[in-house]
């Protein structure tokens, strides 16, 4: 059952072939079973996903008319509010804190039927691109357990990767869904941003933070993209137009006919700094695309190669001045608060205490970002190559259809050999971060193996065409089919 996709779940719970206690216990023992060793799960909560499981069986026995996803378990990012559910971010100044509310997303999972098996791990606040800036401890790739599963959302992934779960919830603010979708061999969707929620969404990076979708299978993918997308009133950003059909697209994807699609190679994406074997698995899934009748055409992104820069000015600015909400009053952690200090002291000890290395780091480079006079030289000139990279989108978007490029320049790599120096990790997001500048969506699907580990395909779209990714992208799964990892 474990091994099932949430489409094949989902008709199953419906027909009454199984329940959805099933459904759910089985994922339950699956977790008991490996996730001492993988380490996707912060949280899980055995006794309110029966509950719910046991909720949806109980209305389809009615003759209840449910969705397509009813009864199907999901794991969900530990950065989401889940109302009474831990939710900590992956950071110890939020250890212990229960939201009082969910998220829209998480509101938009329940009304739909999904269960919530518990919170993955995930890089503290959403930074980094391995999960080992976790406060919990990293999480390990299921394909190879000395390896990371990508970050930050890397117990997403790695839940789906070991059959823990068929369906998660990640983040994106730079590449962190699309990532650990990358190297664990898993499909992972970056929305157009405003295209999903951001109310009940710790905020990182709130111009850049998008909710998405992750699953083995683009149309897993896409039927859970449908179920969280939409205009919410409670999120200024979000977009109030009709989610594209990304079901539908993936299913006429899934024919595996390209004809008449325009695909976009970026030219400054000339593979320096990435991993022969990924860039050689690369250029077979591209042939791949011709091979159904897509045209490829040679497109010039000039900025591109500028955004790695651009995002590390704005998304620590911006995160600077998010994380000043959490100073020992508001939320979780408080040290020091015995009468022997200051109000502000309090907050300065609290937050020593409370936050990782990685976010400090961030902090304090978004407030010298930030401060009055240094903003023009690095907030303000990364604003405006923000505004460059999108005018790239746009004059490529007037030529293809999609632009596609590695997801990331290497596969997994060992645990422990790029946290000693944070550029080294910065560079994993060298393909992923320009689309998050411009706001459009991208997918990564899997596209084969490298070193036996792997490779990821990103598939980049104009903002709310994100129904061309799932097109594309499920053509791509006809032809390279799913990765199924080592037994754990
Ligand atoms: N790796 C990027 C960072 O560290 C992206 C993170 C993300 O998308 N949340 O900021």
């Amino acid at each position: 059952m474990i091994k099932e996709t949430a489409a094949a779940l989902g008709a199953k719970i419906a027909a009454g072939e199984i329940t959805s206690v099933q459904a759910t216990q089985a994922h339950l023992d699956r977790i008991s079973e490996v996730d001492g060793r993988v380490h996707a799960f912060l949280h899980v909560d055995p006794e309110g996903a029966l509950r719910a499981a046991a909720a949806i069986d109980a209305r389809i026995a009615n003759g209840e008319q449910l969705g397509p996803l009813a009864g199907v378990p999901i794991a969900v990012k530990d950065v989401i509010a889940t109302k009474g559910m831990p939710t900590t971010a992956g950071s110890k100044i939020l250890e212990g804190w229960r939201p009082p509310y969910d998220a829209t997303l998480t509101t938009r999972l329940r009304e739909a039927g999904l269960v919530i098996l518990g919170k993955t791990n995930m890089d503290e606040f959403a930074m980094g691109s391995s999960t080992e800036y976790s406060a919990y401890g990293p999480t390990y790739n299921p394909w190879d357990l000395t390896r990371i599963p990508g970050g930050s959302g890397g117990g997403s992934a790695a839940a789906l990767a070991a059959y823990e779960a068929p369906l998660s919830i990640g983040t994106d603010t730079g590449g962190s869904i699309r990532q650990p979708g990358a190297v664990t061999g898993t499909v992972g969707a970056k929305p157009t941003y405003g295209g999903t929620s951001r109310y009940g969404l710790i905020a990182f990076s709130s111009s850049l933070d998008t909710p998405g979708p992750c699953a083995r299978t683009v149309e897993d993918t896409a039927l859970l993209h449908s179920v969280i997308a939409g205009h919410d009133p409670m999120d200024s950003t979000s977009i109030p137009q009709p989610v594209p059909d990304v079901v539908g697209a993936a299913r006429r994807g899934a024919a595996g006919d390209l004809s008449g699609v325009r695909i976009g190679l970026v030219r400054e994406f000339t593979g320096e700094g990435a991993e022969p074997g990924v860039m050689s698995v690369f250029r077979d899934a591209v042939e791949s695309l011709t091979k159904l009748g897509a045209e490829i055409v040679e497109i010039s992104c000039p900025h591109f190669l500028y955004a790695l820069p651009a995002y590390y000015l704005i998304a620590p600015s911006e995160c600077s001045s998010n994380l000043a909400r959490f100073d020992g009053v508001r939320f979780g952690l408080r040290v020091g608060d015995d009468g022997s200090r200051s109000l502000e002291e309090v907050m300065s000890v609290t937050r020593e205490a409370g936050f990782g290395p990685e976010v400090k780091r961030r902090i304090i480079v978004g407030t010298y970002a930030l401060s009055s006079g240094y903003y023009d030289a690095y907030y303000g000139q990364a604003q405006k190559v923000r505004t460059l990279i999108t005018r790239d989108f746009t004059a490529a978007f007037e030529q293809v259809d999609v632009i596609v490029s590695p997801t990331t320049p290497f596969v997994a790599f060992p645990l422990g050999s790029r946290t000693s120096d944070p550029y080294q990790m910065y560079l994993a997001d060298l393909y992923t971060i320009p689309t998050n500048l411009y706001g459009g969506p991208a997918i990564s699907v899997p596209c084969g193996l490298s070193e036996g580990l792997p490779v990821g395909l990103q598939i980049m779209a104009p903002t709310m065409a994100d129904d061309r990714m799932y097109r594309v992208g499920a053509a791509v799964e006809s032809v390279v089919g799913t990765l199924t990892p080592p037994a754990l």
